[in-house]
């Protein structure tokens, strides 16, 4: 008691340790290899370390910090650098990813300067974007030649495979067609390079249906999956896919009470706008129970993004650093000092782990 202490998100490391082993399985099973993303959790160690004891075969994030954070806390599995290179870090990528996504021909070239400098071979998977609109060569011609002057042109450079992203920017969903314009340009740089690719990537957690659909395309071999390790009940959410094998409870934001009393639900005064200048629509409800929490936007980003765990409890707006709920319906006994519980959304989970005064409590 009396050491300050803000919202805590309680990781599950055994929920966490049964999503990456039954993802896992399912995927080898289907002859595809799991790079387990950890950027969605700040790149955590222990969750990085339960990732790679549940099975997942290359650990991933889009920053190079986190990465190099999992070499140092015993992660052997090789490393997978997810955002395409800048320029200005090839150094560390060289030295902190064992392989990188990559998808300009300049950033290659430097990459390859680099690796020769560091005497090493940088393994890299060129990204072909198929219509999503964010990283990856589009014209497949262009990317083909990409392919042929890497192989050709640049030493310290090792062509592993090649790779896509779907449903980030441009929602599109990676059905079996889709991801048949990826396998069908592999095929074709197979051709213009004269070898096998090793990796054809597949995408993010959205292309782990076709796996769990058992529609896979052939030849894809690799899948990059984050936040359906962390958080499955998006197979559901967006997928209609139940997935009753995987645990829902991986990450939970809990927050402490501060204040709980009646008061009415509409606001008393002249209505102007609220903390971040936006003019709110109230709905009258007469006086009812709330309960003041400690943590807000600044902990979690939209208050839409968290789901209070207890029935009967529901959020009715949110600060920077401080949560309002109702709680007129619930059973339990809330008082100050009392804490309240949160399922989180990928963004609440991303702006948690990410924020200062947020910490994290293990179970095992
Ligand atoms: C974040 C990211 C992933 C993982 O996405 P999830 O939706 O969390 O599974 C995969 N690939 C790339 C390139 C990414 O940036």
């Amino acid at each position: 008691m009396g050491s300050s202490r803000g919202p805590v998100i309680e990781i599950r490391l055994g929920s966490l340790l049964q999503n990456v082993s039954f993802t896992a399985e399912k995927c080898h099973q289907a002859g595809i290899s799991l790079a387990g993303v950890v950027k969605g959790m700040a790149g955590d160690t222990r969750c990085a370390l339960t990732i790679e004891k549940g099975g997942a075969d290359y650990i991933a994030s889009s920053r190079l910090c986190e990465l190099r954070d999992a070499k140092q806390a015993g992660v052997r599995i090789p490393t997978m650098s997810l955002r395409v290179s800048m320029i200005s870090e090839v150094t560390d990528v060289v030295k902190d990813a064992d392989y990188s996504l990559e998808s300009d021909l300049e950033v290659l070239k430097a990459l390859n300067a680099e690796a020769v400098k560091q005497g090493l071979t940088h393994n890299v998977i060129l990204m072909k974007d198929i219509g999503d609109l964010r990283e990856g060569w589009w014209e497949e011609d262009e990317f083909i030649s990409a392919a042929l002057y890497c192989e050709r042109e640049l030493p310290a450079i090792h062509v592993a495979g090649i790779g896509t992203n779907v449903g980030c920017y441009g929602s599109v969903v990676p059905t079996c067609e889709k991801l048949k314009e990826l396998t069908d340009c592999a095929e074709k740089v197979e051709g213009a390079i004269g070898r096998k690719l090793e990796i054809i990537s597949g995408g993010a957690s959205s292309s782990f249906v076709r796996v769990l659909d058992g529609d896979m395309p052939e030849g894809i071999n690799n899948l990059r999956i984050g936040e359906g390790l962390f958080l499955p009940m998006l197979y559901e959410n967006a997928y209609a896919h139940k997935v009753p094998q995987m645990k829902q409870d991986v990450a939970v934001l809990s927050m402490e009470i501060l204040e709980v009393r009646d008061k009415p639900t509409y606001p008393v005064g002249e209505l102007g706008v609220d903390a971040f200048s936006h003019k709110p629509v109230y709905v009258d409800r007469g006086i009812r129970k709330r309960a003041l929490a400690a943590g807000g936007r600044a902990d979690y980003g939209f208050p839409d993004e968290i789901i209070p765990l207890d029935e009967g409890i529901s959020l009715i707006g949110a600060s920077s650093d401080h949560t309002i709920l109702d709680i007129e319906d619930c059973t339990r006994d809330l008082k100050p000092g009392g804490r309240v519980s949160f399922y989180m959304n990928y963004l609440a989970m991303l702006t948690a782990a990410g924020a200062r005064d947020v910490s994290r409590e293990y179970i095992e």
